[in-house]
């Protein structure tokens, strides 16, 4: 089995998610005691936080591409970024590793293709949300993409950051996604993006009919074929 190198706690939140189904994945596929190696480095959230609303993407890809070269030095054969946002610069973070970057944009396009999905709606941070960076990598696999409109992106992006990241579960703002989930079905949606790794703690496939895609548990069992395939 090859060893995954998780870079996380961005935030915690989502990050022992990921923990927790990679084990899951890995003891489904070969039973027993079996359980993942993972090397992580966690960071702390809310300098990486700060960075970010004062658009630093210079320094937060200096940080994590180091904490992607400890990861690899630590003997990690893959880097996982347990955060879509973080993604953005994952062009800066490549140089410093010689490891394969499993990118979140690309196992999920490549789920929602096997579905035969044309046309999603993607929420996420504002970053995710407003910025070219994910919905162009989308695109390359043939995705329309839909985003809700200002208003919707900033109940969004702030029930991330002022609950989800801080681990409360809101009802109400429970509510919100649901009924923009229905809005974005009606916008012509074939199905949604969870594009930010704590969504899926707030909705679940059970509460709604449109289809979602929860990026963390794609990207999580993206994770486990690649350690557990030769
Ligand atoms: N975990 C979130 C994401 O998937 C947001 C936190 C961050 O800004 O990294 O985008």
């Amino acid at each position: 089995m090859k060893t995954i190198g998780l870079l996380g706690g961005m935030s915690w939140q989502s990050t022992q998610s990921y923990y927790q189904l990679i084990n899951e994945g890995v003891k489904a596929r070969l039973g027993g005691l079996n359980s993942a190696k993972v090397v992580l480095h966690s960071v702390n959230f809310a300098e990486i936080e700060a960075l970010q609303r004062m658009e630093d993407w210079q320094t937060c890809a200096e940080i994590l591409g180091q904490a992607a070269a400890g990861l690899e030095r630590a003997g990690a054969q893959c880097i996982v970024i347990c955060t879509n946002t973080m993604h953005k610069v994952v062009p800066q973070i490549m140089p410093y590793v010689s490891l394969p970057i499993i990118h979140v944009a690309d196992v999920v396009a490549q789920s929602l293709r096997a579905q035969g999905i044309e046309r999603t709606a993607l929420l996420g941070t504002r970053f995710t949300m407003a910025e070219p960076f994910y919905a162009e990598h989308l695109s390359k696999y043939g995705l329309e993409v839909i985003v809700p409109n200002e208003d919707e992106q900033q109940m969004v992006d702030s029930i991330i950051y002022q609950e989800l990241c801080l681990g409360q579960i809101n009802p109400f703002s429970k509510q919100q996604y649901l009924t923009l989930v229905n809005a974005l079905h009606e916008r012509g949606a074939e199905a949604v993006i969870l594009g930010c790794t704590e969504i899926g703690l707030l909705i679940k496939q059970q509460d709604c009919k449109l289809m979602l895609f929860d990026t963390t548990l794609i990207h999580a069992q993206a994770a486990v074929n690649f350690a557990c395939e030769t």
